[in-house]
């Protein structure tokens, strides 16, 4: 089993991409495991109100759950609903119920709407500190296909942002959208985000037009995109019915060892330097 290097101080990230389908979710939880099995300690929090990335890391989620909706909007403390993930040491989860589908709205009228997240997670930190908990290696949010409020929160959490790309046609266009979307936040509500990583999903060598989209990117962002690439494996789609990770799930499978390798490279890059 691999061990990898503590990041100098705590990486926050957010899994971003306005495509639904892409790899978001899957990135962020086998990610998160591969970290916290190499010895890390990894917070995730889902903030999709479909709660995959909750059901994947096998925390309950049902309605009476306090959950990130509770952190959001009742002044509920990350400590209070944060959970730990049944099967992965040192990993954990603040879940996401179906009440979160409403909270774009809701969000609306609170003051500091989209900071909310960020200063939840802040006074999380500190709240770790004054109780004697060792400071988070990792974290990962978990965004929705949209950019609402939701995905505005995370933006402003967090500062980097990790975009899985499914090598496609259309996987350009829409990078250049979302990295619009990052520079707007950037501007106006959270100078220190930055792009850090993209990572290839479902990557499949075999295909000319995946090969040529791989070289594209890398062309644009030869800093951020991780050499590994993940391939389509089944055994990644089979796990979530087992509410797995790849990881835990078949850890010698080809899908369990690219995001070891991923995570690996991403412990490598270290904290970003300043733009
Ligand atoms: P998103 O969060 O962007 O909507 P998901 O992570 O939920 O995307 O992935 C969409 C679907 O593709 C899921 O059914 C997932 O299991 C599957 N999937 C993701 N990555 C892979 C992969 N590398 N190989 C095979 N299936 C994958
Ligand atoms: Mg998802």
């Amino acid at each position: 089993r691999q061990r990898l290097s503590r990041p100098e101080r705590t990486r926050v990230f957010t899994t971003s991409n306005q495509k639904g389908g892409v790899g978001k979710t899957t990135t962020t939880v086998n990610l998160a495991a591969a970290l916290a099995r190499a010895g890390m300690r990894v917070l995730v929090i889902d903030i999709d109100p479909q709660g995959n990335a909750s059901t994947a890391l096998n925390v309950p989620h049902t309605s009476d759950v306090a959950s990130v909706y509770d952190v959001l909007l009742d002044e509920t403390e990350i400590h209070e609903a944060v959970q730990d993930a049944p099967d992965i040491d040192g990993l954990q989860v603040l879940p996401a119920t179906i009440d979160l589908a409403g909270a774009e709205i809701e969000l609306v009228s609170l003051v500091a709407r989209e900071a909310r997240l960020q200063k939840a997670l802040d006074r999380y930190m500190t709240w770790r500190e004054e109780n004697g908990q060792e400071r988070l290696d990792y974290v990962f949010i978990d965004c929705p296909p949209s950019l609402g409020l939701l995905t505005v929160n995370a933006f402003v959490a967090a500062e980097e942002v990790l975009i899985p790309i499914q090598a496609e046609y259309y996987a350009l266009e829409g990078l250049s959208q979302l990295l619009k979307n990052v520079q707007m936040i950037q501007k106006h509500l959270n100078p220190r985000l930055r792009l850090s990583t993209i990572l290839l999903t479902m990557f499949d060598s075999r295909t000319n037009l995946a090969v040529q989209v791989a070289e594209e990117v890398r062309e644009h962002f030869p800093d951020q995109l991780l050499e590994t690439a993940i391939p389509r494996n089944v055994r990644i789609s089979e796990a979530p019915s087992y509410q797995q990770t790849v990881l835990t799930y078949d850890p010698t499978s080809a899908g369990a060892v690219a995001y070891r390798e991923a995570a690996a490279e991403i412990a490598l890059q270290g904290v970003p330097a300043a733009q």
